[in-house]
């Protein structure tokens, strides 16, 4: 991707002021424009706008003043050129997908997907003739095998749902770009960065050209809003826009503005999450019951030295195993009083999930070993709640 100057300005101060600096005169929140269609001046409007005139407001499935500037708030903190919202995380991976991908193409990615991606992946991209090729992210070199002529994309994630082992970003972007030497193509290289987020790890600096998020978890953080978010290259951007005015995943006005304004407070939440979710994890590691702590900020952790080289924060999401398979994992679940049993991560209100019962319900034996779910897994997505409040809770319910 073409470089973006790197803003000055931290993170927070960009989300909370967005390009309203110093000269800018006008509310300081973004009012919601909660409205369908725009009146035109006069007739020739529309036509200003069909001839590129980005200033003319036509419909809200084109465009929308609050949504443009969640848009640009979320690109200016991303360090990216542009940015499109959509109703979903799933929408704007599929618009993504959907925008650089047609018949005959096919992608390249890791095993280890948030599942409903990987279904996407494994049971709509087929049939519109897109095949998907796993390469395993523990020996990357084989990435190399798995790009063909054809290869379009290359997607991934890291750290990963619910195991949460990590992708070599570097090496991804390595072994893509010598694919795409050898065969003279353009692949464009697509992370989701939903579990780690901006703050945590930036996968520009290594070379990917796009990063996907679900604005539905830490973006969002309150669980009460939808939304995915893609950043990339201007003339990308583009291109997932004018395909999502067909597909329609276009963002709601007022998720946009409830959106915004969890940026104001991203920085903070995101940076108690981390904090509080190495207490819990130091807390389980000491803990009898716990079979198994998966946390990227443990030196137990597997992959513990690539974390520190590729992400500046460790995140909150932890995943422990449990003794007595998805039975332990289910009386452990019932009998959390602080910490919520629900689907979703990444809000101010910690949530557990079993994966065989949620993100990876159905799998065969086969796919829960390829991506390491086991029954007795309980994934985490740590709040911002006391520390000793959770750390007591997940004691007694262990009980
Ligand atoms: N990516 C990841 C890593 C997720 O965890 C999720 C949802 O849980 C998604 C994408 C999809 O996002 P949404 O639920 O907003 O469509």
């Amino acid at each position: 991707m073409k470089k973006t100057k790197r803003s000055k300005l931290s993170v927070a101060t960009r989300a909370i002021h967005g390009r309203h600096l110093h000269a800018y005169k006008g509310p300081v929140t973004t009012p919601i424009y909660q409205t369908s269609t725009y009146r035109f001046e006069n007739s020739n409007d529309p036509v200003r706008y069909a001839r590129g005139d980005e200033s003319v407001f036509v419909y809200t499935r084109y465009h929308n003043p609050t949504v443009n500037e969640a848009e640009d708030r979320i690109a200016l903190m991303e360090d990216a050129e542009a940015a499109a919202l959509f109703s979903s995380g799933m929408a704007a991976i599929s618009t993504a997908v959907l925008a650089l991908c047609g018949t005959g193409d096919e992608i390249v990615s890791t095993p280890a997907l948030y599942g409903g991606t990987y279904r996407f992946f494994r049971d709509t991209l087929p049939r519109y003739g897109i095949p998907v090729r796993y390469a395993d992210p523990s020996a990357l070199a084989e990435l190399h095998y798995r790009i063909t002529p054809k290869t379009r994309v290359v997607y991934f994630e890291t750290p990963t749902n619910p195991t949460l082992s990590l992708v070599d970003i570097a090496g991804v972007v390595k072994f893509t770009r010598a694919a795409e030497k050898e065969f003279r193509s353009r692949i464009t290289i697509i992370i989701d960065n939903t579990f780690a987020t901006i703050l945590n790890q930036d996968p520009f600096r290594y070379g990917v050209d796009v990063i996907v998020e679900s604005s539905t978890k830490y973006l969002g953080g309150h669980a009460d809003l939808m939304g995915g978010v893609l950043l990339g290259p201007k003339a990308f951007i583009k291109k997932a826009k004018d395909l999502a005015r067909h597909l329609g995943g276009c963002a709601d006005p007022f998720a946009a503005f409830l959106l915004e304004r969890s940026l104001k407070t991203f920085e903070l939440r995101v940076h108690r999450q981390n904090e509080n979710a190495m207490a819990l994890a130091r807390a389980f590691e000491k803990h009898p019951k716990v079979l198994r702590v998966i946390y990227p900020g443990l030196p137990s952790h597997p992959q513990h030295s690539l974390a520190k080289r590729q992400m500046e924060g460790f995140g909150g999401m932890v995943t422990i195993e449990v003794a007595g398979g998805v039975r332990g994992a289910v009386r452990v679940c019932d009998s959390l009083r602080v910490a919520v049993n629900a689907m979703s991560l990444g809000g101010v209100e910690t949530l557990v999930s079993i994966p065989v019962y949620s993100s990876h319900v159905n799998m065969s034996d086969n796919e829960l070993a390829r991506h390491g779910v086991t029954p007795g897994m309980i994934r985490i997505s740590v709040g911002i709640e006391g520390a000793a409040d959770l750390i007591e809770d997940f004691k007694q319910a262990l009980r």
